[in-house]
């Protein structure tokens, strides 16, 4: 499709602000995708990326992705996404920290924040001593806030049951082999979920630690990243980055589903037509994985309690079902369904 600039990822993207702090030497993109429904929500992510143009196809990829989360969800909320490009040796200061902060302010409420890949509460700690348009910032006694993770996890897991109950005619993932991509804050949350209900999970991780201290604590196994997607299973959950499913790790599959938490998992829209033609059941990632937002949306917004964080999270297996359920009427694929609902929702 013909856009405006020269990125392919350019999708009428209402703003796009590309941040310098040389006293710090803070590098960071805020991509302001739309506020149609509300202030552009969405995290930051931390991420040493091989060049400029690889984190901008990420935070325009992003961003969209979140103006379809966040109304999906029901949120008031647009959507939007930040990328900090980190240095190689990875590191961030809590001044090129403030500096966002101080970035972000400036936007006025055009763009929120929370964490996402590489930030944790305690760097929304530093953030929010510059702003107020933060989240996921520690609460006590049972308020809303905190890391989005664990509410991830949870929608991810109801997500899963969700998609056994349709493809496999199961109430429960007792028994069934699940194979996780990725062993960080969602993946693991979604292994804690899963191995309570008895399944049985095998775990890939690019830091081979990690995915070996998840498998001990919730007794799974391990194998190499590589062959984590084309595991002879009964459910593949990527919890990791994003465009891993592409035509070929998709004519790999071997299981009859994919639902999991990552962002941005199908590298282009003819990988969603492909995944739905080998008969293999998909959770939009967009929709599966809200939970995060939904308790930064309540925690940002102010509407609501810990039971109504809870209850929203709970409202993502019908969501779902409804994506499904008008799949087979149409005869489109899940994702399709998903994009055009949420289209419509954003007024484009
Ligand atoms: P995280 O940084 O805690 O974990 C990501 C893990 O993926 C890391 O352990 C990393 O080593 C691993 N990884 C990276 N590339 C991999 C590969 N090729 N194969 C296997 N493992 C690989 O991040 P997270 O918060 O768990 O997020 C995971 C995904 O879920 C991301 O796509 C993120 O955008 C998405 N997501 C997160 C949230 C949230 O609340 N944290 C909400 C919605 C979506």
């Amino acid at each position: 499709m013909q856009t405006p600039w020269g990125f392919p990822d350019f999708d009428a993207h209402e703003a796009l602000h590309l941040i310098h702090d040389e006293a710090t030497g803070l590098r960071a993109i805020i991509a302001v995708h739309s506020t149609h429904l509300g202030p552009a929500a969405g995290g930051t992510r931390f991420w040493h990326y091989a060049d400029d143009a690889d984190a901008l196809t990420d935070a325009l990829r992003l961003s969209r992705g979140m103006s379809f989360k966040n109304a999906m969800a029901g949120l008031p909320l647009g959507g939007g996404k930040a990328v900090i490009l980190a240095p190689e040796d990875r590191k961030k200061t809590p001044e090129q920290l403030a500096a966002f902060g101080l970035a972000i302010d400036r936007l006025g409420g055009q763009y929120v924040t929370a964490e996402d890949v590489g930030m944790s509460v305690n760097d929304m700690i530093e953030i929010a001593r510059k702003t107020r348009f933060v989240a996921g910032l520690p609460v006590a006694g049972g308020a809303v806030g905190g890391d989005p993770g664990p509410h991830t996890s949870l929608g991810v897991f109801l997500g899963i049951k969700a998609a056994v109950r349709r493809a496999l005619g199961k109430d429960s993932v007792a028994g069934l082999h699940i194979a996780l991509q990725g062993a960080g804050s969602v993946a693991s949350g979604v292994a804690m979920h899963a191995a309570a209900e008895g399944a049985k999970l095998t775990i890939a991780d690019v830091d081979a630690s990690r995915a070996q201290a998840l498998a001990t604590q919730v007794g799974g196994k391990v194998v190499d990243p590589a062959e984590i997607l084309a595991l002879d299973a009964d459910l593949v959950s990527p919890c990791a980055l994003g465009a891993i499913l592409t035509e070929q790790s998709i004519a790999a599959l071997n299981a009859p589903i994919v639902a999991g938490g990552a962002n941005n998992q199908l590298a282009t829209l003819q990988d969603g037509e492909a995944i739905h033609a080998r008969g293999i059941l998909y959770a939009p990632d967009y929709v599966i994985n809200a939970g995060g937002i939904i308790n930064v949306s309540t925690e940002f917004v102010h509407d609501g309690d810990a039971s109504l964080v809870r209850q929203r999270i709970e409202a993502i297996p019908g969501r779902l079902e409804q994506i499904w359920a008008d799949s087979v009427a149409s005869g489109r694929n899940p994702a399709a369904v998903a994009d055009a609902m949420a289209l419509a929702l954003i007024g484009r």
